[in-house]
């Protein structure tokens, strides 16, 4: 390998699968050819809906699923190349969590090191047991974790041969949402150390308060890449109707700095940018307009709605 760093953690191009049909099943396309380049140091969001394709893609990185097209390097090395090292570059936390109940986190962790062959000398089990807040529970059996506790355990064992890069695939389910903060805290710090992190979800508030960068998939395309301010700056968009009590002829003059549309005789629709904009203002101005409101509803671009908008325009 070069000893010069790549420029992306994980490069996929035209990677693609169909799931052969078996017996009745049809056969499924579910990732079609897709690009994909996760830039080095990011923690990078794979965003979509149940059956968008994340664990395909996953999983044809982590060498689970083989893939029926294209071609992906990891840290630069091409999984079809040299699979050995390619798989060597990263750790996988999987959707579904597998650990030995029986086995305490620090026994599971001795077990995981030695399947990759990491040498007793360089195994650095308590500094993963702390990294990951597990450092008092070390020697607990691993069926007494909380949810929670067990997919840390999970991290900290996908990181035994100290990959350069994580991925997690839908980190926190099945962890309550108090408890998520103690993942996140895990992931950040080992980002902080420059791992890359690749993490799937179909929550949108998740990959907004971790990812830089996030991209939307959805049927087994990639629909968005952009970076999180970019993103949200597109979804930051709500739409308020306001009804009046009584029938108006024109959208008030007072408005006319607003994204105004009249819906009918008694409603508009406002488009605004919610961190941008008070409604305060908003509302005010249609008073001392002299219009009397009746009622009022507000309407949030969600993960549904971006979808919809990044499916009808592809070039966005
Ligand atoms: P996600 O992780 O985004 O929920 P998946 O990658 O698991 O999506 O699935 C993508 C699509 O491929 C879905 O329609 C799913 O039903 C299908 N699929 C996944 N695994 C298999 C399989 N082993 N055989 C057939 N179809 C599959
Ligand atoms: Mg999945």
């Amino acid at each position: 390998m070069s000893s010069s760093l790549p420029d992306y953690a994980i490069e996929a191009q035209g990677l693609d699968k169909t799931y052969r049909a078996e017996g009745k099943g049809e056969s499924k396309h579910a990732l079609k050819s897709i690009n994909l380049n996760v830039p080095r140091g990011s923690i990078f969001g794979l965003l979509g809906p149940n059956g968008a394709g994340k664990s395909t893609f996953i999983n044809i990185l982590a060498g689970m699923v083989m893939k029926t097209g294209g071609t992906a390097k990891i840290w630069g090395i091409d999984i079809d190349k040299d699979p050995r090292n390619a798989r060597g570059a990263i750790g996988i936390v999987p959707q579904e969590i597998s650990l030995d109940a029986f086995f305490s986190p620090r026994e599971i962790l001795g077990v995981q090191a030695g399947l990759y062959g990491v040498p007793k000398g360089e195994r650095y089990t308590d500094g993963l047991l702390n990294l990951v807040g597990l450092m008092d529970k070390a020697d607990a059996y691993s069926r007494t974790l909380s949810g929670g506790m067990k997919r840390r355990l999970m991290v900290a064992k996908a990181m035994v041969h100290s990959p350069p890069v994580l991925i997690l695939d839908e980190p926190t389910a099945g962890v309550d949402i108090e408890l998520r903060q103690g993942l996140w805290d895990a992931v950040r710090a080992l980002n902080e150390k420059g791992v890359t992190i690749v993490l799937t979800t179909h929550y949108l508030k998740e990959a907004e308060e971790l990812c830089d960068r996030i991209a939307i998939i959805n049927h087994g395309e990639i629909v968005a890449n952009k970076s999180k301010s970019d993103l949200l700056k597109q979804l930051d968009l709500k739409d308020m109707y306001v009804t009046f009590e009584k029938e108006i002829d024109n959208i008030p003059d007072a408005l006319s700095a607003y994204n105004v549309e009249k819906i009918d005789d008694t409603q508009i629709r406002l488009s605004y940018h919610s961190n941008k904009t008070s409604v305060q203002e908003m509302l005010g101005l249609l008073s001392s307009a002299g219009l009397s409101i009746r009622d009022i509803s507000t309407q949030e671009s969600d993960l549904e709605d971006i979808f919809l908008s990044f499916t009808r325009n592809k070039a966005a």
